[in-house]
């Protein structure tokens, strides 16, 4: 049996029986990865608080018939302070679900782990607004997922972009029937998100109004990868009104 070891961040938590617990963990370098953790839905369990939603940690687990048994995991973050402030908690869990979503199993992910490790850690920081922050994983995860580019010119015509869409963006005269009109700070907007190294993608402003129709055409996105509701961004919407 190989023990390996592997350092990540748990994205879905599911139980299983009455003491055991599945747990998704996006990873560095081996993509997203589900262990099986006997006794974690225990209070006092041994994995308990290693497989908690956004915990961080070095999972030591075992592979046998297709299946890995977490044996052990050394705790880097918790993120504990997320349940004291029920806000940072809906948008943390659309967060990660979202991320559940767009990532495929064993594939290298790590640019995604390292984006959403930085967008919770700023929902906690309060220097920007939630909002902002949402808008820039949702953007920051359609381009690291390979969805969109930067947008910059028309793709028939090399004029500047004024309408886009998953398909690329366009001129007022090359607009195909499904491109969205998007404002010129918008654009600006996510030209930066998609240039910048993902360590500096939160540091711009964008005006409030800009930052809900950065978020409608992120919604419009997301709707055409993932034809089904996320349960988090229910919640999110009940909590928050986002
Ligand atoms: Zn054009």
């Amino acid at each position: 049996m190989d023990v390996n070891k592997v350092r990540g961040m748990v994205i879905g938590v599911r139980q299983s029986g009455d003491a055991d617990k599945f747990v998704t963990v996006l990873t560095r370098n081996k993509g997203k990865l589900t262990f099986y953790a006997k006794g974690a839905f225990k209070p006092k369990g041994k994995l308990t608080a290693a497989t908690e939603l956004f915990t961080c940690a070095e999972f030591v687990y075992s592979s046998a018939k297709g299946l890995n048994v977490l044996q052990g995991a050394d705790i880097t973050e918790s993120f504990y302070e997320l349940r004291e402030d029920i806000e940072s908690l809906a948008y943390a869990g659309y967060f990660s679900e979202l991320a559940d979503s767009f990532t495929a199993y064993k594939v290298n992910d790590e640019v995604i782990l390292v984006l959403l490790y930085l967008c919770i850690k700023e929902l906690l920081r309060k220097v920007y607004k939630y909002k902002h922050i949402r808008a820039v994983y949702e953007t920051g995860l359609l381009r690291f997922s390979g969805y969109i580019s930067d947008f910059s010119s028309c793709d028939v015509c090399g004029n500047a972009t004024e309408y886009i869409g998953m398909e690329g963006g366009y001129c007022k005269e090359h607009k195909q029937v499904q491109s969205i009109f998007v404002n010129k700070p918008v654009l600006k907007a996510i030209k930066y998100i998609c240039e910048s190294p993902v360590k500096n993608i939160l540091s711009f402003s964008l005006d409030e109004k800009y930052l809900d129709e950065l978020c409608a055409v992120n919604d419009e996105f997301i709707k055409d990868i993932i034809p089904y509701k996320l349960k988090s961004r229910k919640f999110l919407k009940d909590i928050c009104n986002d």
